[in-house]
């Protein structure tokens, strides 16, 4: 079916439902291409509502038969949805559809992974599973019944009856359709309990096929059930239903979905053991779990009013996964790997056409819309209330929030207006970080005199697309002031920054103090701070706040590199020296350790030059960062081995956060001593280790100076059975691979049996990598560019959804050089150029050509 041209949807056209739902029953008689959906509504006319049209959104649908109140009718159908004339009471529409989950390969609505069936509903999906008004702001009880002879069948909510090829559930809240789910399959469960907090008993499983899988539930039960009592006891949350479901599928186009009582889950999200995923896999799994737990109450208890209000469930909601992790794990290292996200991923959306408010005013897909702006830095918003208005103030607004719109679909207004009412906080000017897009940037001058320590913070946001005039923000600035010894004289305060310039003072200081500005990255923004490596040095060494120092170390070295990358220079010895200062210093933290010697990205250091006015060479970057590289193994050379073998951990694997710090720094310590010792060390891990994390990171070390194809076959030997560490396999030969070799790397694995791109794991596991690959994907010989072209086309007429988000890899293409903005542009218009492009590529390619 031809649709129609896509239409542009605004935000400020929002306008009430015309009808309501008060009860849904739904029936599916499940078959591979001709699945039955039967559908009984009860509608009745919104008080509220400004219109009386009755439409029903429906896609790719075949409808057999429609009635209402009993009567048949012959409904006018369109490439979107159904009118009719229906009467001005309320009355129950009933409907028959068929669909074929078989041939859905975009993985939207109901689809069928392995010859299991499941659903993806968020956020249009459900329209095409049969007619309903699918918007978020219509909330209806649901009850469900599945025919099939599969032997597990699932829906939301509690089971109600079953028999012979057959089941039904009901569920008690009321919801709206993108949180609807359905799985039917032959499944085995590992099942579990958990008392709630006022002894309610719920029965909690995870599904996965049969096979090995069931051994790799464990993890991710027991991160079930420490969000659970993590929501308890700091939110006050409990959960409302007597079952809790969680289904592993293969095919998944994202990393979870939080459907009411029945999570449905990409394998990679749910599925560990030591022996098949890496410390970082365990870390995201337990991330993953507690975030669409916790949706139970923000997203599903309190929902969005429309899709421009996605922030106000995915912000909060990121917020408390990350407070979590915090707790479980540590909370320096954590918001340390959240700004490294932020500024990898957010800050280049906001530098690039792609930059949009947290809160869009206008889309052509939604699906283009689940963002790092919207999710990430939706997060940071929350994390700047938090610290505007104290940890009190913040819990009193959350209770009030839960009190005021349980059973609402909310607003970004109706969010504010409960800190304002809980605190007397006026918001008006915060309100703006959800309407101004780009990256504010704020500027720091200094100056003392008679004991008076004055700073001066200058703000500035660039204009983003659509979005030429920026006013100030309310940006809280937390500092500390360090005397010359490095001892803390002024503790972290918050200094709100709310005009374009402003002038703090410290009192009764006995000299010039040496400022750490931005502490915990207390707001998403760019400082432009110009300090001596000297200072920045002392700061590594001496800062008390953990993520400053960590972050005087990334600055001095994002530096030196441009430093490198502009004269071929030799690195700056302060930041050598601090690095082995640093490294020596066994009462800090591993894991703080392994990521204060890790570089930035090279992606970070293209985006600095552009922002010093110049033209980003990735291929000198590339260089400058090897060699950097090169210069810490030999500057540390005489200390790697002992902390190698210090980080060592004895005993059997265990994924928690202490072990995996000294593993993540024994694994730095090897990727290092790799470049002095030709793989030596690395070949010995590899044949030794007995998990993936250490097994995968030798693999690299070796990868990275051109060896280990030895090692590379015998990791597919041994794994080729396993989807999720083939997955692996496929991504590290290309994000390891030299810049001049990673399309031809690329290109040869999308050869190999194993690749298909209808797994959207499996072909991010290729591309995504190829994107990662800084150098390897700007080569200048364009390769890289054409073959993401090339499958991006072919990928489209499958999966639209996937394909316009791996579009994006094209969106940094105006920073470049001529000759590759030039390949990169007629890549991007190839793209456009297709026939029959999905309404979601078309969108993003047109949005990043600008
Ligand atoms: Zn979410």
């Amino acid at each position: 079916m031809q649709t129609a041209a896509p239409q542009k949807i605004y935000l400020k056209d929002y306008t009430p439902p015309a009808y309501l739902v008060d009860s849904v029953e739904l029936t599916f008689k499940l078959a591979p291409t001709t699945t039955r959906v039967l559908s009984r509504i009860a509608f009745r006319p919104n008080p509220d509502a400004q219109s009386r049209d009755f439409f029903l959104h429906g896609e790719q649908l075949k409808l057999i038969s429609a009635s209402i109140d009993g009567v048949s009718i012959t409904p006018e159908i369109t490439a979107t949805g159904l009118t009719h004339t229906v009467p001005n009471a309320p009355f129950v529409f009933e409907a028959e559809v068929e669909i074929s989950p078989e041939t859905n390969t975009a993985l939207e609505g109901l689809y069928m992974s392995n010859g299991m069936y499941c659903t993806q509903c968020e956020a249009e999906g459900f329209r095409k599973i049969t007619y309903y008004p699918d918007r978020p702001d219509v909330m209806s009880v649901f009850t469900v019944r599945i025919e099939s002879d599969l032997p597990v069948l699932l829906s939301n909510g509690n089971p109600a009856a079953k028999g012979d090829g057959w089941a039904e559930w009901h569920d008690p809240w009321p919801k709206p359709a993108y949180l609807f789910a359905l799985v039917g399959g032959d499944l085995v469960n590992h099942p579990d309990r958990f008392t709630t907090m006022s002894g309610k008993d719920v029965e909690l499983n995870i599904w996965v096929r049969p096979g090995d899988d069931e051994q790799k539930c464990a993890f991710g039960m027991a991160a079930l059930k420490k969000s659970m009592k993590w929501d308890e006891d700091v939110y006050g949350r409990e959960y409302d239903l007597d079952i809790f479901n969680i289904v592993a599928v293969d095919d998944f186009n994202m990393g979870a979905m939080e459907n009411k009582g029945l999570n449905i889950f990409n394998s990679s999200a749910v599925l560990a053991s030591p022996e098949t995923s890496t410390d970082a896999n365990f870390e995201r799994i337990e991330a993953i779990i507690a975030h669409e737990y916790f949706h139970n109450w923000t997203g599903n208890r309190i929902t969005c009013r429309d899709w421009f209000q996605l922030c106000l469930k995915e912000g909060l909601t990121v917020f408390r996964d990350q407070q979590f992790t915090g707790d479980m794990r540590s909370h320096a290292v954590k918001r340390i790997d959240d700004a490294v996200v932020l500024r990898a991923h957010q800050f280049r959306e906001d530098n690039g056409p792609l930059a949009h408010p947290v809160r869009p005013e206008s889309f052509v897909e939604i699906n283009n819309f689940y963002t790092v702006t919207v999710y990430e830095k939706g997060a940071e918003i929350i994390g700047m209330l938090k610290r505007l208005v104290g940890d009190d103030g913040y819990k009193k607004a959350l209770d009030l929030y839960f009190d005021r719109h349980d059973g609402d679909a909310a607003t970004i207004e109706d969010w504010l207006q409960v800190f304002e009412d809980a605190t007397g906080r006026d918001l008006s000017q915060f309100a703006k970080w959800y309407s101004q897009a780009g990256t504010p940037r704020v500027s720091i001058t200094d100056s003392y005199a008679d004991g008076t320590y004055s700073l001066t913070l200058s703000q500035h946001t660039p204009a983003t697309p659509d979005q030429d005039e920026k006013t100030p923000m309310v940006i809280p600035v937390a500092v500390g002031l360090l005397n010359d010894n490095g001892d803390e004289i002024v503790p972290t305060r918050i200094l709100e920054l709310t005009e374009a310039t402003q002038t703090f003072t410290f009192d009764g200081l006995a000299s010039k103090p040496v400022p750490s500005i931005l502490r915990g990255f207390s707001a998403p923004v760019i400082l432009e701070h110009d300090q001596t490596n000297a200072e920045r040095a002392f700061l590594l060494a001496h800062d008390t706040d953990p993520f400053n120092r960590w972050d005087a170390g990334r600055t001095l070295a994002q530096d030196v590199l441009i430093q490198m990358v502009r004269e071929d220079a030799t690195p700056d010895t302060a930041y050598l020296d601090g690095l082995l200062a640093l490294l020596r210093d066994d009462s800090l933290d591993p894991a703080f350790r392994a990521l204060a010697l890790s570089l930035p990205s090279q992606d970070d250091t293209a985006q600095a030059l552009v922002d010093a006015g110049e033209t980003p060479d990735p291929t000198a970057i590339y260089r400058a960062h090897e060699a950097l590289t090169l210069h810490i193994a030999q500057h540390l050379q005489d200390t790697l081995p002992r902390i190698y073998a210090d980080m060592m951990v004895t005993g059997p694997y265990t994924p928690d956060a202490v072990s995996a710090g000294k593993r993540s720094l024994g694994n730095r310590m090897l990727t290092l001593m790799s470049k002095l010792d030709g793989g030596k060390q690395a070949s010995q891990q590899y044949a030794t280790a007995d998990n993936m994390t250490q097994q995968l990171a030798a693999l690299a070390s070796l990868l990275k100076i051109g060896k280990g194809a030895d090692e590379l076959a015998a990791f597919e030997q041994r794994w080729h059975h396993d989807r999720l560490v083939m997955d692996k396999w496929f991504g590290l030969q290309v994000s390891c691979a030299a810049p001049e070799d990673a399309a031809k790397v690329a290109a040869k694995l999308t050869e190999h049996p194993a690749f298909t791109m209808k797994n959207p794991n499996r072909f991010r596991a290729v591309f995504g990598a190829l994107k990662g690959n800084t150098a390897g994907f700007h080569d200048p010989s364009g390769a890289s560019y054409d073959l993401l072209a090339d499958w991006l086309i072919k990928l489209d007429a499958l999966n639209p959804q996937t394909t316009a988000r791996m579009s994006t890899s094209f969106d940094t293409w105006k920073r470049y050089d001529a000759d590759r903005q030039t390949k990169m542009k007629a890549a991007l218009q190839r793209i456009a150029e297709t026939p029959n492009l999905s309404r979601d590529t078309t969108e993003m390619v047109t949005r990043i050509l600008g």
